[in-house]
């Protein structure tokens, strides 16, 4: 049976939000409820390494998700993110050998009734099953090569970096 690796790290997909002031929180794991709610047929483990809106990870946070990524005994890894810094992460897990790693993440969070969450991480799990080896992200329907994906923060979505016409794909 296939086996995935999911490493949380927090970001707006797991933010638990309190009052009018949007004073929030940083919660458990989305990705628990929405595997159960889509009745998945794949085995997984969830590890909770880091819980931090992304602008405030540290190089160290980035230095410990990289070490768990290269512990882990699964080949292929889900890693939820937030989407502010989620390229910079991306460009500190480059060079694993032998793993596909997916980075993604939500702009509403998935305790949201209207939230991007279930979506993005359903192509970030369709896409670490498929992709060789290497960093991709799986956002609003798209999955980049992680080094070739930015944030657009007008429009709310990643984007290629370089568009490049490639047939079928741009
Ligand atoms: N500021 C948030 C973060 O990067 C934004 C998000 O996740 O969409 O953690």
């Amino acid at each position: 049976m296939i086996k995935l690796r999911v490493i949380a790290t927090g970001g707006t997909i797991d933010k638990v939000y309190f009052d009018a002031a949007s004073s929030y929180d940083v919660g458990e794991p989305q990705v628990l409820p929405l595997f159960t709610e889509a009745n998945v047929g794949f085995s997984y483990e969830v590890e909770s390494v880091v819980r931090k809106d992304s602008l405030a990870m540290t190089d160290e946070d980035r230095a410990l998700i990289r070490a768990r990524v290269m512990a882990a005994a699964e080949s292929m890894i889900v890693v939820t993110h937030g989407t502010d810094t989620m390229t910079e992460t991306a460009d500190a897990l480059q060079g694993i050998p032998d793993k596909t790693i997916v980075l993604t993440g939500a702009m509403q969070p998935a305790r949201f009734r209207s939230s991007d969450a279930f979506f993005n991480l359903g192509c970030a799990v369709a896409a670490v099953q498929l992709a060789a080896p290497g960093v991709y992200i799986a956002m609003n329907g798209q999955v980049f090569p992680a080094h070739r994906a930015r944030k657009n923060r007008e429009r709310g979505r990643f984007e290629f970096a370089d568009p490049q016409p490639e047939a079928g794909h741009e």
